[in-house]
């Protein structure tokens, strides 16, 4: 049988590696709806649409096609036919996407396409409101979280040696200022949805934090 499973928190917390996962176990299909706001700020920044804009930007997110494509390394994204997968985690978009991803509007829109995604059931979504606003029914719900210190040391690791190396502080104070920012915008706020089960997986491996969803999907 197939159900939803959300699986919301903050920046860094692990969440596509850990929905990658849980999905492939269960033969779902994985959805990372920060690549859809990520792609939306790209398409922003290419075309010289001033981010300030807000009804310039959606426009801009009405007039443009995003694809997501399940690949054996995760899923690509397309904008417009093009692949855009790793275009959309420069810093530059990293940078913008709160500020993007706060307008009403755009988020109507892609709120849409994701609940229209998960109508077939089977799905993994990660997001930041996907428990408390684009599938509040979902089956299962995940509140995935973990210390600044340790969300900021994973990201390090992770982008060591490429084009987004930063420094450990730097990496602190960016995931520091995106929680902040989505945490206090107006429009679907980061928050636990009620009915989320809280993870802190600042202790814990990635094995760990996967079978203890696995386990929730077996209730
Ligand atoms: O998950 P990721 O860090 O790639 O998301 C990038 C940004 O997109 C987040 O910091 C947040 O501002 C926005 N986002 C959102 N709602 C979602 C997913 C992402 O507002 N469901």
């Amino acid at each position: 049988t197939k159900f939803n499973i959300a699986i919301d928190g903050p920046a860094g917390a692990g969440k596509s590696t850990i929905a990658r996962k849980v999905a492939g176990e269960l033969g779902f299909v994985y959805v990372d709806t920060g690549a859809m706001y990520r792609a939306v700020t790209w398409k922003v920044l290419q075309d010289g649409v001033n981010p300030l804009d807000t009804e310039a930007v959606a426009r801009t997110a009405a007039g443009m096609k995003i694809e997501l494509v399940p690949g054996p390394d995760g899923q690509l994204v397309f904008v417009d036919g093009r692949d855009v997968s790793s275009d959309i985690r420069t810093k530059l978009v990293t940078d913008r996407v709160s500020q993007i991803a706060a307008i009403a509007e755009v988020r109507k829109l892609l709120v849409d396409k994701q609940k229209q995604m998960a109508a077939s059931k089977g799905i993994v979504m990660d997001g930041r409101d996907i428990g408390t606003h684009v599938l509040p029914d979902a089956e299962v719900k995940v509140f995935l979280t973990a210390s600044v210190r340790k969300r900021a040391e994973r990201r390090f690791q992770e982008v060591q040696g490429t084009a987004m190396a930063t420094t450990l502080e730097e990496m602190e104070k960016d995931i520091a200022r995106r929680d902040m920012l989505d945490e206090g915008r107006e429009v679907s706020p980061l928050v636990q949805a009620a009915d989320a089960v809280m993870l802190d997986s600042t202790d814990l491996t990635i094995p760990e934090v996967v079978e203890s969803i696995l386990e929730m999907c077996r209730m």
